[in-house]
């Protein structure tokens, strides 16, 4: 870290107006706040963008990164807030970082996605709510797991005790119709297992995504701008 880069400063105005922008694109798509769940994603910026998503009124906060995640969540900015915030872990999820979560109250770990973490998180977080993560564009460099393995990995979850919420996913880049193709499985498949949280569509795609059936979309850029390389 350098030190704050002024460009990267966040401007309430702006963030006011995406998220205006955000909630007609949900409404549009024939959702509601109150059907679809907006998560804040900060990641990649720093315990000022917590600040300023809570000061326009977004409690549910996504984190990728535990480590950039610990830095904000001791920042004195993010401790005067922390009581109302709801932490969202979508990030990969290495099993020895668990621990680091041990402590933490996580709403919603999005991210489990093969049965090493559930053993982890059921011994760390006895109890945690989760949500399987399914790689719904089958890419192979991406987290989540095949749709073949749902069914024993929610198994798995909830036998060793984790509260199994629902499925996430990501989509691969494709056009529209493809796009809309990968969501429709994961809601089947989170239908069959009468699972409630769909927790897919991001900036790019979450029009898609409510059109589709999500009820909590996770949404960075279009609410925060483009994020600073890390
Ligand atoms: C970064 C990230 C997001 C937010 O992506 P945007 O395109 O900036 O909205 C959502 N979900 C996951 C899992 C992410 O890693």
């Amino acid at each position: 870290m350098i030190g704050p880069d002024p460009d990267i400063a966040p401007d309430p105005t702006a963030i006011a107006e995406n998220v205006e922008r955000v909630f007609n694109n949900i409404a549009d798509a024939g959702g509601s706040p109150e059907s679809v769940q907006l998560i804040a994603v900060t990641k990649g910026f720093g315990p000022e963008m917590v600040a300023a998503a809570h000061a326009a009124g977004l409690v549910d906060l996504g984190e990728s990164y535990v480590q950039e995640f610990e830095a904000k969540r001791i920042d004195a900015s993010v401790q005067a807030i922390e009581p109302e915030l709801r932490w969202h872990f979508i990030g990969r999820l290495q099993t020895n970082k668990v621990r680091s979560l041990a402590d933490v109250d996580v709403e919603l770990i999005h991210s489990v996605d093969r049965t090493s973490l559930v053993k982890e998180l059921a011994k760390r977080k006895p109890g945690q709510r989760v949500l399987i993560q399914v790689n719904i564009g089958e890419e192979e460099q991406k987290g989540g797991c095949s749709f073949d393995d749902v069914d024993g990995l929610v198994a798995r979850a909830r036998d060793s005790g984790l509260a199994v919420a629902g499925l996430m996913g990501v989509a691969r880049l494709a056009d529209d119709d493809d796009t809309r193709r990968q969501f429709d499985h994961l809601v089947a498949v989170a239908d069959r297992h009468e699972l409630v949280i769909r927790s897919i569509g991001m900036s790019g795609d979450l029009g898609i995504a409510v059109r589709a059936g999500s009820n909590m979309i996770r949404v960075g850029t279009a609410i925060f701008g483009p994020r600073p390389p890390r």
